[in-house]
């Protein structure tokens, strides 16, 4: 006969954070998250062993004071929203309150941070159990993890190697330096400098992330649409047809600041390139899509990797329409100006 139980919290919090960390990068994607919603100007991410050994990130964002250290720790605890009703209209790209908790029922965390007015600052530790004590820090947060999946051999032996799991980070952290081209970010694994953008605009973020000849020829651009709801904003960097890839993960998305793999606008940003490139070539691309909240739902996938709009066609339309104007419009032919 079978027996139906309710499982312990341990249990529920265990299966829940599996969901949301699955590997080292959906770690560091979290934290740069946290560290954009506490309004950073400089991210800077330290990874050993394709994160399996050390993940730490740090920022000058606001901080917290210890009250608040303690408690973000904790499971379902979020400055973000306050009920049900914000869901919806949510501005941060956090709101759950699952992340630090995710990761501290699958890692060692080491929290450390100090809000701006405030003499001292605070440490957590998560292990077996949590400690909060003093500690120095500048303004800002820096969160360390190491252990990961030290206790879920499985999960840990599922991984791939230290490369393939950097190159999820690196692409991770790329993907966000891209979309955020006004932060400064840093990627450091096992002591080398992988990534460094300056914080100067879309232009310098594509010469960090690739090189002089792809970012000299590139354009940036931005347009705004009405509509019921609101402004739909598309804005971006799109890389002249003559530099191609033969891949479309050189397309970058990401819907109200949150740089995610979204297909409606990878696939109308092809479009919009239309018969500029060659057949199976695809090109190099920033574009971000801010619109109402409203219009969008965030809260479809345990590790927010897609969105769904209310109004997918009108998104769809709107960025095919502003690649295709803007390349219609650019000399193709002259390079970019850079600003260093
Ligand atoms: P969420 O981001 O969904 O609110 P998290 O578990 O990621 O949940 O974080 C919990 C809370 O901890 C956040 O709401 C925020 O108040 C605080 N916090 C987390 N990381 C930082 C950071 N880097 N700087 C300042 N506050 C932070
Ligand atoms: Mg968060």
């Amino acid at each position: 006969m079978t027996v139906v139980r309710t499982l312990d919290t341990d249990t529920i919090e265990r299966i829940a954070a599996g969901e949301v960390v699955t590997r080292p990068a959906n770690v560091v994607t979290e934290l740069v998250e946290n560290a954009l919603d506490a309004a950073a100007t400089r991210i800077s991410i330290t990874v050993e062993n394709g994160g399996l050994d050390r993940i730490q990130v740090s920022d000058d964002g606001h901080g917290m004071d210890e009250a608040d250290a303690a408690l973000a720790v904790e499971r379902h605890t979020t400055s973000k929203i306050e009920d049900a009703s914000d869901v919806d209209s949510v501005e941060t790209l956090g709101f759950r309150g699952e992340a630090l908790p995710s990761i501290a029922a699958v890692a060692r965390l080491e929290l450390t941070t100090k809000p701006s007015g405030s003499v001292g600052g605070t440490r957590v530790t998560v292990d077996e159990d949590k400690t909060v004590e003093p500690a120095g820090h500048g303004v800002g947060t820096t969160v360390e993890v190491t252990e990961l999946f030290a206790r879920l051999p499985a999960r840990r032996a599922a991984l791939g190697s230290s490369t393939q799991e950097f190159s999820h980070i690196s692409r991770a952290v790329s993907r966000y330096a891209l979309c955020h081209p006004d932060v400064r970010f840093r990627l450091v694994h096992d002591g080398n400098t992988v990534l460094s953008t300056p914080g100067t605009g879309r232009t310098d973020a594509i010469l960090s992330v690739y090189d002089r000849s792809v970012a000299g020829q590139s354009t940036e651009f931005a347009s705004e649409h009405e509509t019921n709801e609101g402004v739909l904003r598309v804005e971006g960097s799109l890389v002249y047809p003559a530099v191609t890839r033969s891949k479309p993960t050189h397309v970058y998305t990401a819907v109200n600041g949150r740089a995610l793999s979204e297909t409606t606008i990878r696939n109308a940003t092809i479009a919009g390139y239309g018969s500029l490139l060659a057949s199976d070539r695809y090109p190099i691309a920033v574009v971000g899509v801010t619109l109402p909240p409203e219009c969008v739902d965030v809260n479809v996938h345990p590790a927010k990797e897609s969105v769904r709009f209310t109004d997918e066609q009108r998104v769809a339309t709107a960025v095919e329409r502003a690649v295709s104007e803007t390349l219609s419009g650019t000399d193709l032919s002259r390079s970019a100006e850079f600003s260093f």
